[in-house]
């Protein structure tokens, strides 16, 4: 097998971990639709429990912006929008693969837990959506994955009733608990590995609750999930 290439090969992201000195290796992105009925019916649709459905962001150094802890991380408003939306989102970090995973066993794939933000450029998307084209545009950007300290899920038992909220220069925009989420972890990384084989490194944004609302640069956005370290974000 052939190691070399045509042009140097860029290394793949790298999260850091709560307490550990290696980090969490991203491979894929995996984002859920809707999964808070609050922000279902904000965006114009009924939210029943329709199936979960799936939409991607690239894995690499490009689209996925790793959050210095402790500090602010400098997020650059992107291109061809004037509606940039934040959505708040517990992401999930997957340890082991597995296709087919039942409910049950799901939770034995989990390395750990992130905030991440969804960051999503509504104009296009909207225009997307009315076409009926691939959202890509609006949501698989450059620097459109914000994503905090990665905490082992042994270290946060209880993330499940976890309270969400995400303000904008000190005003609460988002607070909803990831109780309120339509298909929990279990059942969306289950329904997940039926679509998909699942791999160590994939990240799944579980879905934002209602609130999403667009910003501009200087402002800051705070993400809070209780026991994961909050991710702090300057749209510059
Ligand atoms: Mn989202």
């Amino acid at each position: 097998m052939s190691s070399s290439y045509v042009f140097p090969v860029r290394d793949v992201v790298g999260l850091p971990v709560a307490g550990a000195d290696a980090q969490f290796p991203v491979r894929r992105v995996y984002c859920v639709g809707r999964n808070y009925a609050g922000h279902a019916r904000e965006m114009g649709s009924d939210p029943d429990r329709e199936p979960p459905f799936f939409f991607c962001k690239p894995g690499d150094d490009a689209a996925i912006v790793p959050a210095k802890p402790g500090r602010v991380t400098e997020l650059p408003y992107p291109p061809q929008t004037s509606n940039y939306h934040y959505e708040c989102e517990l992401v999930v970090a997957i340890g082991k693969g597995g296709r087919d995973i039942p409910v049950e066993q799901a939770r034995q794939h989990i390395y750990g837990y992130a905030v991440g933000f969804d960051m999503t450029r509504r104009d296009l998307q909207g225009q997307m959506k009315e076409a009926g084209r691939p959202w890509e545009v609006g949501k698989a950007f450059d620097y459109s994955a914000p994503i905090g300290l990665i905490h082992r899920a042994e270290d946060v038992p209880g993330i499940e009733q976890a309270s969400i909220a995400l303000s904008v220069d000190g005003q609460v925009r988002q607070s909803s608990s990831i109780a309120h989420l339509i298909w929990s972890l279990s059942e969306t990384i289950a329904n997940l590995s039926t679509l998909w084989e699942l791999q160590p490194g994939d990240l799944v944004f579980s879905g934002t609750p209602e609130g999403v609302g667009a910003v501009r640069r200087g402002q800051t956005l705070v993400g809070e999930i209780a026991g994961l370290t909050p991710l702090v974000v300057k749209i510059v």
